[in-house]
């Protein structure tokens, strides 16, 4: 089933899951005061933990399943343990409107390399790709010779999986000589950070085009890339907020933060569930033309953060600054406290040749600010300083 409105979604949530009915009472609220998605900062994240030890408590799904257990298809294990509910819908997971606008359709035959086994990437793919018209292998994980084999026999035109196997398969393919002969043209990456160098070597090397996604196997399909690849646009049936990790609270337009789900779905609603991944808006249209805001990847995670002068700085955001100065071999932040003040250093290793010059030092600090929206000093280093710790926290707790 779907819902007439955000309201008839909460009220309906309210009522069917106990979970969800004392979350609301715990804060003080009654379903009338979440009337529209601009209202969800009043609840509390439910994190992950939380979810585990509610589960724990009251198994299988901790109360917040809104429909009897005899209704589910399945029952997933994930990592926790967790465990994951399929309702008895079609492609439950909504994975077909971003397979279909990466172009799987009828005539593809799609290799599933996720597993099949307690966690629910196989199923999820296998469904939408089912529902496209497309023939599916349910190949699983693993087996890199095998899978080749399979590939070509079976005149394979798809992939789902993560990039880093697919990579795998064709260098497999390359030692046993068997590259030309396979029809592999579209491939769809998720669960894994992918390299644009990665996606541009699979494209001119092995003529083999790539899409990405961004979903959680609690939620299922959040955010797909379009042609165009500039970001991801946001799934339908579930409601995207970016918030500050320590209070919940929405981040300024544009700016970084954690990514937290609502999913407005009659088996298994979930109110501001907290996915630890970090990320931003992207507010500018796409040139695909689609409407709405698009998801700028998964920028990191909000336990590698740390806070400074009560913002968030993260190591992404260092690798990022350091990137945009070619002078600059090795960047990282050193975080201290002087008369109970958080102070901000930025140690740079430089690039053979350059001169460690004030006014490159002035050029990296002003950036900084920029992006990091904090002041901080800069200071030049000897080369093998910077080790693979973007972020030291020297503050004593
Ligand atoms: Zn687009």
């Amino acid at each position: 089933m779907s819902f007439l409105s955000f309201q008839e979604f909460i009220r309906y949530a309210y009522e069917r899951a106990p979970a969800i009915r004392e979350r609301f009472d715990r804060a003080g609220l009654r379903p009338e005061d979440v009337s529209s998605p601009a209202d969800l900062p009043r609840l509390p994240l439910l994190r992950k933990t939380e979810l585990g030890e509610r589960q724990q408590a009251e198994p299988p799904f901790g109360g917040f399943l809104a429909a009897p257990v005899s209704h589910l298809r399945r029952i997933f294990v994930s990592p926790g343990p967790i465990y994951d509910p399929q309702g008895r819908e079609e492609d439950y997971w909504r994975w077909e409107e971003a397979l279909s606008t990466a172009g799987f359709g009828p005539g593809d035959i799609v290799q599933v390399t996720f597993s099949y086994h307690l966690t629910p990437a196989g199923f999820m793919f296998d469904e939408a790709l089912q529902k496209l018209g497309c023939v599916v292998v349910p190949a699983g994980v693993g087996n890199t010779e095998l899978q080749v084999k399979v590939m070509r026999d079976l005149g394979v035109t798809g992939y789902v999986g993560v990039p880093s196997f697919l990579y795998s398969l064709l260098k497999k393919a390359e030692e046993m000589n068997l590259v030309g002969e396979l029809k592999l043209r579209r491939a769809w990456v998720t669960a894994e950070y992918l390299a644009p160098e990665l996606r541009e070597l699979l494209r001119s090397k092995y003529d083999v085009e790539v899409f990405q996604g961004y979903g959680t196997a609690d939620v299922g399909c959040v955010a797909y890339e379009c042609p165009v690849k500039q970001g991801m646009h946001l799934a339908q049936g579930v409601i995207v907020e970016i918030v500050d990790p320590d209070t919940g609270q929405p981040v300024g337009e544009g700016e970084v933060g954690e990514v937290v789900l609502t999913l407005m779905d009659a088996t298994y609603p979930l109110l501001r569930l907290a996915t630890g991944d970090l990320s931003a808006f992207i507010t500018e249209p796409c040139p695909c033309g689609r409407p709405g805001r698009r998801l700028a990847g998964v920028l990191g995670r909000t336990a590698a953060g740390v806070k400074v002068r009560g913002l968030f700085l993260y190591p992404h955001q260092v690798k990022a600054l350091a990137q945009e100065f070619p002078e600059i071999k090795a960047l990282r932040a050193v975080v201290t406290q002087h008369d109970f003040k958080d102070e901000l250093t930025l140690e740079a290793e430089l690039a053979e040749g350059v001169e460690p010059k004030e006014e490159l030092a002035e050029r990296l600090a002003a950036r900084a600010k920029e992006v990091m929206r904090l002041r901080s000093r800069v200071v030049f280093v000897p080369p093998g300083t910077v080790g693979e710790e973007l972020i030291c926290d020297r503050r004593s707790r």
